[in-house]
């Protein structure tokens, strides 16, 4: 058996099926031609497998979820448009009206949009749960509980969940487990060996990689796997192959990529955590976070995506650092080769925690920079925030 490492290098590439090239083809189609309406009836028996219309996949859709699915450990994978197109799908294709579904309190917003408009609108009830409750979310389950959708860390506030112990209480009253799989991607969580049936991916970030793609992938244990790729077949979430394609050369570099973003952001944070600034740290892989004894139990690393509380410096200093920062861009996504910094606003978007941090938050994706370029780029932006005003007083 090959190591994960070699499996990443290595998964789906046929070089024999494509003139002995390393990589498969970008296909561009929406037409497939048959040769006989004999051929043509066959393949449309077969939709999933192979090719008939271009909507269903081409041959370089095919290969990324190949690969998708054997890093996953899943049976199968289903490539979507975006990663909010695989959440929204899954959910679609999994419930019904009447349905009850538990969402961690931690979960990205849109997704937490999608509930609360979609699926309420079709008659699904939605509970939001501490993502901290672990094995005491059994108390929440009601008699029409389909299914518990987890996102850990959360990308925002970083707080683990115990993902077997809920698993096991999910499985226990019959519901499915979905999974936002986004922060660890599978080299560093592996949700399904882990009690997770259905994980869910935004490759646009990690995956992709550098930017320059969005694209989404479902994968899905053997029992799960149906109505998922029903509901992808009726709702038409393709994503194009241009962005396969990038999803797969993503693939080969990511467990190298991982690595040193991990490097970086541990560099970065030991810097942080000099500065007085800096009230706390958010990143499950630090031996003071909350989250740290699950996150060494159950993953294998960490990324370069982590929070920090400051002081409460007016949001005028803190325009200020944000405008003032060289190396890390202002902008939305992450995952790229490139270090950005967002305000992270968690308040608005939870219901159901008891504590969450006070002071202002700001979100950073460390990226594959030198870490000591960063830091001086840091360094420089923490200082605005004395120059710009005082700080708050205390509440
Ligand atoms: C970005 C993101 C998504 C959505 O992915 P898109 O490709 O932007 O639709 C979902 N979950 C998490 C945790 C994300 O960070």
């Amino acid at each position: 058996m090959d190591t994960y490492e070699t499996l990443l290098v290595n998964t789906g590439r046929h070089p024999e099926e494509h003139h002995g090239t390393v990589n498969p083809p970008i296909y561009r189609a929406s037409t497939i031609l048959f040769p006989t309406l004999a051929a043509l009836e066959e393949a449309q028996h077969h939709p999933n497998e192979g090719t008939s219309y271009g909507r269903l996949g081409t041959p370089t859709t095919r290969a990324f979820e190949e690969a998708m699915a054997e890093i996953d450990g899943a049976w199968r994978s289903i490539a979507v448009s975006s990663g909010l197109a695989a959440i929204s799908t899954a959910l679609l294709a999994l419930l019904r009206q009447g349905d009850h579904l538990l969402v961690a309190d931690n979960v990205y917003g849109p997704t937490r949009h999608f509930c609360d408009s979609f699926l309420n609108r079709f008659g699904v009830a939605v509970t939001y749960f501490d993502p901290a409750l672990g094995g005491a979310i059994d108390t929440l389950f009601q008699p029409n509980t389909k299914a518990v959708f987890l996102e850990a860390p959360g990308s925002l506030t970083f707080e683990m969940t115990d993902i077997p112990a809920v698993s096991e209480a999910a499985h226990r009253h019959g519901a499915l487990v979905l999974m936002d799989n986004t922060w660890a991607t599978p080299v560093y969580f592996r949700a399904i060996e882990k009690g997770v049936d259905v994980v869910l991916h935004a490759a646009t970030k990690y995956i992709v990689g550098h930017a320059d793609a969005m694209l989404g992938v479902i994968s899905a244990t053997k029992e799960a796997y149906g109505p998922l790729r029903q509901a992808f077949h009726t709702m038409g979430q393709c994503p194009d192959a241009d962005a396969c394609y990038l999803g797969l050369r993503g693939l080969r570099t990511l467990a190298v990529r991982l690595e040193r973003h991990q490097r970086n952001a541990m560099r970065v944070i030991q810097y942080l955590r000099t500065c007085p600034e800096v009230v706390r740290i958010l990143y499950p892989a630090l031996p003071d976070d909350p989250g740290y004894a699950i996150w060494k139990r159950d993953f294998r690393g960490a990324c370069g995506l982590f929070g920090i509380e400051l002081q409460l410096f007016t949001s005028a200093a803190i325009r200020a650092m944000l405008d003032q920062l060289r190396l890390f861009g202002l902008g939305y996504s992450w995952g790229g080769y490139e270090s950005l910094i967002v305000p992270a606003q968690p308040n608005g978007l939870r219901t159901a925690t008891a504590s969450l941090p006070q002071g202002p938050m700001l979100r950073l994706h460390v990226g594959l920079e030198d870490p000591e370029d960063l830091i001086a780029d840091l360094a420089q932006g923490l200082n605005q925030l004395h120059s710009a005003q005082p700080m708050r007083e205390m509440a």
